[in-house]
C-alpha cells in the first residue's frame, strides 16, 4: 500500500485518530441528527455548531465505482488500478474511498461492504478502505 499519509486538522483529528484504533468516528449534529462527513466545524444541514462524535459500524453498500488505470497521485503508481469508490454507509451518508481485495469483475453496485483499516507505511496512520462483506 502506498505511503500517502493523511493530513488531519483539529476538526478532523478524531476521525483519523479513530482509524488508528480501527474505529470509525463521525460527528453527528445534536440539533437535527444529520451526519457530518467529511468532518466540519458546523452541521452542513442546519448550520448548528453543536455536534457529538459517534462510533459507527462501517457497514456499507457500494454506490458507485471506477477503475483508475492512471494513478490519481504519483504515490499510487505502484498499486494500479485504483478501484475508486463512493460508498454509502448504513447511516445514509457517502464516503469517497477505494475498494481492495475485490476483482473488478466482481464489483456490483449495491453490494455489501465492510471497512478495511489500511496501514499507511510505518506512520501509525490508517486509511479507510472497503472490501466485500
Ligand atoms: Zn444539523
Amino acid at each position: 500500500m502506498s505511503a500517502v499519509i493523511p493530513v488531519s486538522t483539529p476538526i478532523s483529528q478524531p476521525f483519523w485518530e479513530g482509524l488508528k484504533e480501527e474505529v470509525i468516528r463521525v460527528p453527528r449534529c445534536d440539533e437535527c441528527s444529520h451526519w457530518i462527513f467529511y468532518p466540519r466545524r458546523h452541521c452542513t444541514h442546519c448550520g448548528s455548531l453543536s455536534m457529538t462524535w459517534r462510533e459507527i459500524s462501517g457497514r456499507a453498500t457500494l454506490c458507485s465505482y471506477t477503475l483508475a488505470r492512471v494513478p490519481t497521485l504519483e504515490e499510487f503508481a505502484a498499486d494500479p488500478p485504483q478501484n475508486l469508490a463512493i460508498v454509502t454507509l448504513e447511516e445514509g451518508f457517502n464516503v469517497n474511498s477505494s475498494l481492495v481485495d475485490i476483482e473488478p469483475g466482481d464489483m456490483r453496485i449495491g453490494m455489501a461492504l465492510r471497512p478495511v483499516f489500511a496501514p499507511v507505511g510505518d506512520s501509525g496512520a490508517r486509511r479507510l478502505l472497503f472490501t466485500a462483506a
